[in-house]
């Protein structure tokens, strides 16, 4: 059985509980002993699990299941959230899916509370929603960068954590992946993305400055990872220099939160019979 390749599963390797990210191993693969042709294999088949379940779940919110699961993405450039979105969310049904991302503040996002963008695209009953980036930005870019003052932040995480107790509470299973990839691998993609055409336009001279922060994004992720991985929402962390390795853990995860929701293809609100009875007459 392929899944056996999973010595332990996604969500037991990759809990952010106690961890060290300036320790992680970002070539790694916790939990997965198969290679990269054994993930690649494993991968074709979990995503038509995924999507199985991911339609279920689309089906049941068109019947009034007020249930939905969110995908959290946070990672700094290159980590491959992009990927994450293309890859694993591209491979399901794209009606059942609300997919957001964060940049900067626009004037009017600025002028309100910074959960107030977020909250305006939380994902409907029955979606699968995606957040490329995200309300923990707001204790990411905005303490390494000293934009607003720790007074501001800091009341941030607890904040954050009872925001997302009211998700849950609500109906919504949070699955909040933080991806990693090292300094190195991180220069490795940048320099492709200035020597092949084909990605110039993800290239963005700000990620160069950006890696002088590579501590402080450390520490700032690390305090993160501790304030906010709570047991309603956990953080998993997501080693992520070998893509075929983080579009496998991430279905895995997403795979077991539609699982738990134990979903069953909705009942007919019609009488069947009759149905048939009158198509074979039309
Ligand atoms: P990407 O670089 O991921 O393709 P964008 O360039 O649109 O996407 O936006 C990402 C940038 O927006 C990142 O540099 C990120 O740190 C920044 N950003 C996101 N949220 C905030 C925020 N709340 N405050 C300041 N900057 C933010």
């Amino acid at each position: 059985m392929m899944a056996k390749q999973w010595a332990r599963p996604a969500t037991d390797a990759l809990r952010a509980d106690g961890l060290r990210i300036a320790d992680l191993d970002t070539s790694g693969t916790p939990g997965f002993k198969g290679d990269k042709k054994a993930g690649r294999e494993l991968l074709a088949e979990r995503t038509q699990v995924l999507s199985d379940l991911q339609e279920k779940l689309y089906a049941n919110g068109r019947s009034g299941d007020g249930r939905s699961v969110l995908l959290v993405l946070q990672g700094m450039d290159t980590a491959g959230k992009g990927g994450i979105v293309r890859h694993v969310i591209g491979s399901v049904d794209p009606q059942g899916v609300d997919h957001a991302a964060f940049g900067v503040p626009t004037p009017e996002e600025k002028r309100h509370h910074y959960l107030w963008r977020i909250r305006k695209q939380l994902p409907r009953g029955g979606q699968l929603g995606v957040f490329d980036r995200s309300h923990y930005e707001d204790v990411l870019v905005v303490r390494v960068h000293n934009l607003v003052p720790p007074k501001v932040w800091e009341p941030r995480y607890d904040e954050i954590n009872a925001f997302e107790r009211e998700l849950v509470d609500e109906g919504t299973t949070l699955v909040k992946v933080a991806m990693f990839v090292s300094l190195d691998e991180q220069k490795r993609r940048l320099r492709e993305r200035l020597e092949r055409s084909d990605k110039y336009w993800k290239f963005n001279p700000n990620d160069i400055e950006e890696r002088a922060y590579w501590p402080a994004y450390q520490e700032a992720y690390q305090v993160m990872l501790e304030r906010t991985s709570t047991e309603h929402a956990p953080w998993y962390v997501l080693p992520a220099d070998h893509k075929w390795y983080s579009r496998l853990a991430v279905t895995e995860l997403l795979i077991d939160a539609l699982e738990r929701l134990k979903l069953d293809w909705p009942p007919a609100q019609f009488d069947v019979t009759e149905q048939l009875r009158l198509l074979e007459r039309a």
